[in-house]
């Protein structure tokens, strides 16, 4: 786990209905909202199943493991938060096609591609609770 480099960082806002993500983050996992009645996943958390509109939901852990999709730099306006601009992306995990929307961290915006596997890490915010980000995978496999 990363410390202390992104102290600057605003806290998630806080739900009912994401509470739960953010309690499994300070944990160290990465986990998605599952549909207890027909097994899909969705992101980001939300009340009920858009597929079956069931409210039964479950918790699944992710491996952590994806690739980029697609991902840019927001140079201006500077975001409030980061010492250096962030590199954000749109990262599929390898399972169930979930998409989030995160930062790459330890990288620059040369290193990136569409494809590129990447694997969850956590940092802190200003006020200590985790946010999962996500850093290249090492070449060759490994991680
Ligand atoms: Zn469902």
């Amino acid at each position: 786990m990363s410390e202390q480099r992104h102290s600057k960082r605003l806290d998630p806002m806080s739900t009912r209905n994401t509470d739960w993500f953010w309690e499994e983050a300070a944990e160290g996992r990465l986990s998605i909202q599952k549909c207890g009645q027909c097994g899909a996943l969705h992101h980001p958390p939300r009340p009920i199943c858009p597929e079956c509109h069931s409210a039964d939901r479950e918790l699944t852990p992710m491996s952590g493991r994806g690739t980029i999709y697609s991902f840019m730099r927001v140079s201006y306006p500077p975001p409030i938060g980061f010492d250096e601009p962030p590199l954000i992306a749109l990262v599929e995990l390898e399972e169930g096609g979930i998409r989030l929307i995160t930062n790459i961290v330890d990288a620059s915006l040369e290193d990136l591609a569409n494809d590129a596997p990447v694997i969850v890490d956590f940092e802190k915010t200003a006020k200590g609770r985790s946010l999962p980000v996500f850093r290249l995978a090492a070449k060759g496999g490994g991680a």
